[in-house]
């Protein structure tokens, strides 16, 4: 028609905006910065003068933006935010901007113009980058710009906006290098480009309410900016300098050159002579699980005691060590239960009599000074500023000091080297700790004086500590005063792989170190705290004080084999066996469930004077090899070469994915018949039985709670058949499925043999055989049995006490308690997530089985591999089990409670909203 047309061309990138994507992981973050990297880099050869524009979103005109579009902003505070922002860089960082590399650029990587794909398994699916899109902002600006405006968007309602930063911008440095500058200004570029947001959308809403699209990143932008102001703007350039692999903070190389020239020039800040090195890291054996315990004067006493026998009056904690005590509460970098808290120790502790004089190491003028109320817990704080030659200056901190020493101190004052300015504190105004000096060096104030923190948090644990270096450097305390260093996790997984054999599998894709238990609860080498929702020998908790309390006594006075006699073992004889329905009166002790199960085998065999036993499929009994040969999980697994010819393998009562289903009323009786034909047809082929083992909730099977009547049946075949029955309690015993203190009482029989193991010494070696007498009599049959470590009067005193703490601390009605609340969430799960096919279990021994498809229940094996990993960086330990890998076991110590299991619940739910 002779008019003419323009047709705009598009060519379809694949992907979902990462707006859509819940989980942003740190490799998806540091991905974005590469791609960003690579896509600047590829621009820096394209221009257009079309690209030289004035433009509201151009990084140059921020400031522009906010002078005249800020009133806009309806919420008050916010305004006044963004308006002082405003203010604060126009001196801080405008007169940067001209330094910078222009380039064109992006201009635009927000949420929703970053498109995510990729992925072959559930780790990585979503967590690359595989377009931009939307080039309607192109321009040529700041290529720093990009970064930013893609920072600005990624941290946007992360819980850790630094961190997330900080991996995009290593990102991004590894594609395309930045400059010093640019580091020096991002964090500033940042925050203007939110402020534009916030200004421009608030302007164009004035004109369109009803655009939606405009107001889609404003409430998190709201809720992210007042978090990204209150960092300050010379430690976030630190921590992006270190994720650009150069030193946090420029000035700290030079002070400490500085410092160790100088450090036999300074004068005492108090007299250290022969001082003793104390151990105050996670796992120090000087403290106690139950914080409270590390309090004043308990930990005093004990301190004091160890500086007393090592003759000095000076004790020292360690700069740069992860601390336990530092793991409480008032330390949380966040709002979760196992959030990371500040635990390594910025500066040296001097551990002196309260009212020890300090000195002044070297020249230098108070800069901060503070002895209000806010501090009134852990004393008056001094911070002095020293000026090297050169004209820079660093600071030193002295806190816990006693009120009445600091007469006449004032901010402006200054101090000699050698005077004397304060004394150490009692008890009282240092948070009721034991006496010290905690003294630190810092090369930046960071503006926080009095209240700069003297710990940090370990994922920043180099640039804090090259904020804050060692403040031996001023004391001059000999190296050799100071024991090694304990090995880094890396280290401590080299040697192991160097030691010990390949197939000693270790839990998680990154490993953890754990170095102390305390309850239901684990802590890492850096004070991370987790919630073992997995350890079922812990049962009663970890390092339950009552337990190790029997241990210690028993341990210092005797401890020998059963060729004597004790108390001891026939006490816990006595109690277990009160415990156990009548009839089951005897009992064997060894040190572990495998060497019990094997001994069940002995007495079945030498009872029956058969060999032949009838197991569960996927059923494990333990590590010897004739339990290998009953446990087809292992015999039928990898590596295994199949069962024996005397082992008889039934179908496992599996009620979810077996032959016969939850809703048939015959489905035990069914499966049952399943052990009369294995019965009948080794009868057939002229074999006698010796017995039927199985766990009477099968654990490796998948947290397998049998249908009604399964073992009354299967006992009275194998009875019949002159075969012995044999209940594993070594995963279900002592109160764990709530209801009944044995799990085979839940199936109202009664076995033959019990073997017991894993919870009943808490951790402590111990495991116990329990039998009828005619069986023990039948095994009596001349040849000796005896195991050297087994029943020995520390593991029987430590069984003892764990039978106590059951009681005591009413742990059965616990696991009751709480299992049922912890299974009715996950059974809400059921239906709600398509993954989530079954929650099942008794008290607290609960499994969540995990399919692809709930029509035809394909096993979700890396889905639940998936879920354990996220829920570790949660904070919380568990394990995947079952024949298909794809059930989620829970089976924490007993004293797990109600809010652990909402914590896990919340997460759990949160991970499976996130990727599934
Ligand atoms: N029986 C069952 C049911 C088990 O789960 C285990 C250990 N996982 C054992 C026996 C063997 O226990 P141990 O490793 O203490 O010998």
């Amino acid at each position: 028609d002779g008019q003419v047309y323009l047709a705009r061309m598009l060519t379809y990138l694949d992907g979902i905006p990462m707006g859509k994507v819940k989980r942003h992981s740190l490799e998806l973050m540091f991905d974005l910065g590469r791609k960003l990297g690579m896509l600047d880099e590829s621009l820096q050869s394209f221009d257009h003068p079309a690209l030289h524009r004035d433009f509201e979103w151009d990084l140059a005109n921020g400031l522009n933006v906010i002078r005249e579009n800020a009133d806009s902003i309806d919420d008050e505070g916010f305004r006044e935010l963004v308006k002082t922002f405003g203010k604060k860089i126009e001196s801080r960082t405008l007169p940067q901007l001209p330094t910078l590399r222009k380039s064109t650029i992006y201009n635009d990587a927000n949420e929703y113009n970053i498109l995510l794909g990729g992925g072959e398994d559930i780790f990585s699916q979503n967590q690359s980058v595989t377009g931009f899109i939307d080039l309607g902002d192109v321009m040529f600006g700041y290529t720093v710009g990009d970064l930013a405006i893609a920072i600005a968007y990624a941290i946007l309602d992360k819980p850790q906006p630094l961190s997330v930063a900080a991996e995009i911008v290593k990102g991004y440095h590894s594609a395309f290098p930045l400059t010093e500058g640019e580091i020096s200004v991002l964090f500033d570029l940042v925050a203007l480009r939110m402020c534009i947001s916030a200004c421009v959308t608030s302007k164009q809403q004035k004109s369109q309410p009803d655009n939606e699209y405009l107001v889609i990143s404003q409430l998190p932008i709201r809720n992210t900016l007042p978090k990204w102001l209150d960092i300050h703007p010379r430690f976030a350039e630190a921590v992006f300098c270190y994720a650009c692999g150069l030193v946090p903070f420029a000035s700290s190389p030079h002070t400490v050159n500085w410092l160790r020239e100088r450090t036999s020039s300074f004068a005492p800040i108090l007299p250290i002579v022969s001082p003793l090195v104390l151990d105050l890291s996670v796992g120090s054996p000087l403290l106690h699980g139950d914080v409270n315990e590390n309090a004043e004067p308990k930990l005093t006493c004990r301190i004091n005691g160890l500086m007393e026998k090592a003759g000095t009056k000076v004790g020292i904690g360690q700069y740069d060590e992860a601390r336990y005590i530092y793991t409480s509460p008032a330390f949380k970098t966040g709002d979760g239960p196992t959030d990371e808290t500040r635990t390594v120790h910025l500066g040296i502790d001097l551990f002196a009599e309260p009212g020890t004089p300090i000195h002044a190491p070297l020249d230098g003028k108070v800069v901060a000074f503070n002895d209000n109320d806010a501090q009134q817990d852990y004393g008056p704080v001094i911070v002095f500023e020293h000026v090297m030659d050169d004209g820079d200056s660093f600071f030193t901190l002295y806190g816990h000091l006693s009120r009445e020493s600091l007469d006449g101190l004032k901010v402006g004052k200054k101090i000699g080297k050698g005077e004397k300015f304060a004394e150490i504190g009692a008890a009282e105004v240092n948070g009721g700790w034991t006496p010290h000096l905690h003294f630190q060096v810092m090369v930046d104030l960071l503006e926080l004086g009095c209240d700069f923190p003297g710990v940090a948090q370990p994922s920043q644990r180099e640039v804090w500590l090259s904020l804050c270096p060692d403040p031996n450097l001023i004391l001059g305390i000999p190296e050799e005063v100071f024991p090694e260093r304990p090995p880094s996790k890396a280290k401590t997984l080299s040697a192991r792989r160097e030691r010990l054999g390949g197939n000693l599998s270790i839990a998680y894709r990154s490993p953890i170190k754990i170095v102390r238990g305390w309850m239901q609860y684990l802590f890492d080498d850096e004070g991370r705290k987790y919630i073992d929702a997995y350890n079922n020998v812990a049962h009663v908790g970890h390092c339950h004080p009552k337990v190790i309390e029997a241990a210690h006594q028993q341990i210092s006075v005797l401890n020998t084999n059963t060729r004597y006699l004790h108390d001891n073992i026939n006490r816990y004889a006595e109690r277990l066996t009160s415990l156990m329905p009548e009839g089951l009166d005897v009992c064997y002790f060894v040190s572990s469930a495998s060497e019990a199960n094997e001994l069940a085998l002995r007495l079945a065999r030498a009872y029956t004077k058969q060999k032949d036993m009838i197991v569960l499929e996927a059923a494990y009994h333990g590590n010897t090899t004739s339990l290998i040969d009953i446990s087809p999980y292992k015999h039928n697994g990898p590596g295994g070469t199949g069962a024996p010819d005397w082992v008889h393998t039934v179908p496992i009562p599996d009620v979810f994915r077996g032959e016969y289903k939850v809703d048939d009323p015959q489905a035990g009786a069914k499966y049952a018949a399943h052990v009369k034909q294995a019965i009948d047809e080794l009868q057939a082929r002229g074999r006698g039985m010796a017995g039927f083992i199985a766990e009477s909730l099968p654990s490796v099977g998948g947290q397998i709670v049998f249908p009604e009547g399964y073992l009354a049946d299967v006992y009275r075949y194998v009875r019949e058949a002159g075969g012995v029955c044999i209940a594993d309690e070594v995963q279900t015993g002592f109160g764990r499925i709530g209801t009944h203190l044995w799990g085979f009482e839940l199936q109202n029989v009664v076995p033959d043999i019990v073997v017991l193991g894993k919870p009943i010494g808490n951790g402590h070696p111990l495991a116990v055989v329990v039998t009828r007498r005619e069986i023990a009599e039948a095994f009596d049959n001349g040849m000796e049995f005896f195991a050297t470590y087994g029943g020995n009067p520390v593991a029987c005193a430590v069984g003892l006490a764990v039978l106590d703490v059951l009681q005591e601390d009413d742990l059965q009605n616990n696991a009751l308690r709480v299992g049922n609340q912890l299974l009715d969430g996950l059974k809400s799960f059921v239906g709600k997530y398509n993954m989530v096919a079954d929650a099942r279990g008794a008290g607290l021994f609960l499994g969540v089985e995990m399919v692809r498809d709930p029509a035809t229940l394909e096993p979700a094996p890396s889905e639940a591999a998936f879920i354990a990993e996220r829920l570790r960086e949660h904070g919380i330990l568990l394990g995947t089990d079952g024949p298909h890998h794809n059930v989620v076991k829970i089976r924490p110590p007993m004293p797990f409670n109600e809010s652990d299991a909402d914590f896990l619940l919340e997460t759990l739910e949160k991970i499976l909203t996130e990727s599934f």
